[in-house]
C-alpha cells in the first residue's frame, strides 16, 4: 500500500515536470537594415546559427545600404554613372533579378528610383513633398531599362546623367533568403524568421507537452499574421497558416509615411508618377518559395492594385491584398 502511494506520488511529479516542458527557441532581435529583425530558431545548435544569420544579415547590409557611401550599391551609385563599373557577382546577380521583376511587372518594380525617394526622403527625420517640376526633372533618370549590363565583367553602366539605384525593395527579401539558408545548412529544422514584415518560415512550431497531447502532435504549423493596416501594430487581418517552408512578405503604406495637409504620403513609389502610389489597397502580401523576388513583387503587387493578381500570381503562389 505504501508503495503504492510512493509511485503514485513520482508519478504525478514525473507528469508535473513533463508539464512544464517547453520548447525554448534561441530568440535574436536587432535593429538591422533600418528595421526590427527578429529570428526564432529552435533545437540543437540554434543559437549558434542564429547569430551566424545575422552576420549574413549585417554583411548583406552592408553590401546594399545606398545610405551608406562605402557599400557596394553606393560605388556603383558613384561609377557607373560615368561608365562600366565592376561589380560582384552577387550584387550584380541581385541587380538583374531586380530588373527581371520590372520587366515581368511593366516598371511597376523599379530600382531605379533614387533620384525621386531623395526628393520625398520618406522614412528619414524630415520628409517633404516635392515641387511638382522637381518630381517632373527627377523622372527622366528613372527607368531600368537605363541600366546597361555587361555580363562578361558583370559591370554595369547608367545610360541616363542623374540615375541611381536604390535597393530597399528587395534586399530584405535577399537577406531574409539569405538568413534562412544559413539557418538550414547549420540544421535547423524549425525557425521564424521576421525582417520588418518579411516573414520566413522553417517547418513547424514545436509544441509543450500539454498541446501536444491535446493535439496528438509535437508540431503544429507557423500561424502568420498579416498586419491590419488600420489597426496598432500586432493587430492582424488575416491569419496564414504555413504548411511547409515558404516566405510570406508584405509591404503596406502603413509602415513609413507622413502626413501633411491633411494627405497621407507613405513610402512606394509609382515609378509611372514619382508619387506615392494610389492603387485602392493598403497593403499586398506574397506567399512564395523565393524570398527574393517575392520582396520585389509585394512591392509590384501594391503599385499595381488587385487588379494585377493575375500578373502577380504568374511569379509566385499567393497573393492578399487589403484594402
Ligand atoms: P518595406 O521596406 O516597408 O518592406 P517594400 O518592400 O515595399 O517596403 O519596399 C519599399 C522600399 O523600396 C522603399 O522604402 C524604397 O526604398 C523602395 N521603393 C519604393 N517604391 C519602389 C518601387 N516602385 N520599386 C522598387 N523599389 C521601390
Ligand atoms: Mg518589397
Amino acid at each position: 500500500m505504501k508503495r503504492t502511494k510512493y509511485i503514485l506520488i513520482v508519478f504525478f511529479i514525473f507528469i508535473f515536470i513533463l508539464g512544464l516542458y517547453k520548447p525554448v527557441p534561441a530568440e535574436k532581435t536587432e535593429y538591422l537594415m533600418d528595421t526590427i529583425i527578429t529570428i526564432s530558431a529552435y533545437g540543437t545548435g540554434a543559437k549558434k546559427a542564429t547569430e551566424l544569420a545575422f552576420s549574413e544579415i549585417e554583411r548583406i547590409d552592408g553590401l546594399l545600404n545606398a545610405f551608406d557611401e562605402n557599400s557596394e550599391i553606393s560605388k556603383i551609385n558613384q561609377n557607373a554613372p560615368y561608365g562600366f563599373y565592376k561589380t560582384t557577382p552577387e550584387v550584380y546577380e541581385l541587380i538583374k533579378k531586380a530588373v527581371y521583376i520590372s520587366e515581368k511587372t511593366s516598371g511597376a518594380f523599379d530600382i531605379t528610383l533614387l533620384p525621386i525617394s531623395s526628393l520625398w526622403q520618406i522614412g528619414s527625420e524630415s520628409p517633404k513633398v516635392p515641387e511638382a517640376n522637381e518630381i517632373k526633372n527627377a523622372l527622366f533618370s528613372v527607368g531600368y531599362k537605363n541600366i546597361i549590363f555587361d555580363d562578361e565583367s558583370h559591370s554595369i553602366k547608367f545610360a541616363v546623367s542623374g540615375m541611381g539605384i536604390d535597393l530597399g525593395g528587395i534586399a530584405k527579401g535577399y537577406a531574409s533568403e539569405k538568413a534562412t539558408n544559413i539557418l538550414k545548412e547549420n540544421g535547423i529544422k524549425n525557425a521564424i524568421l521576421d525582417l520588418g514584415g518579411n516573414i520566413s518560415v522553417i517547418g513547424r512550431q514545436p509544441l509543450d507537452l500539454v498541446s501536444a497531447v491535446k493535439s496528438g502532435s509535437f508540431y503544429r504549423p507557423f500561424n502568420v499574421g498579416i498586419q491590419d493596416p488600420d489597426g496598432v501594430r500586432g493587430s492582424y487581418k488575416h491569419v496564414y497558416t504555413a504548411e511547409s517552408d515558404c516566405f510570406i512578405i508584405t509591404s503596406g503604406s502603413y509602415e513609413r509615411n507622413f502626413s501633411k495637409d491633411g494627405i497621407l504620403y507613405h513610402h512606394i513609389i509609382d515609378p509611372k508618377t514619382g508619387y506615392p502610389a494610389l492603387s485602392g489597397v493598403k497593403s499586398a502580401t506574397i506567399i512564395t518559395d523565393d524570398g527574393t523576388t517575392g520582396d520585389a513583387l509585394s512591392t509590384a503587387a501594391f503599385v499595381l492594385g488587385e487588379d494585377s493578381k493575375e500578373l502577380i500570381l504568374g511569379l509566385c503562389n499567393k497573393v492578399i491584398y487589403i484594402k
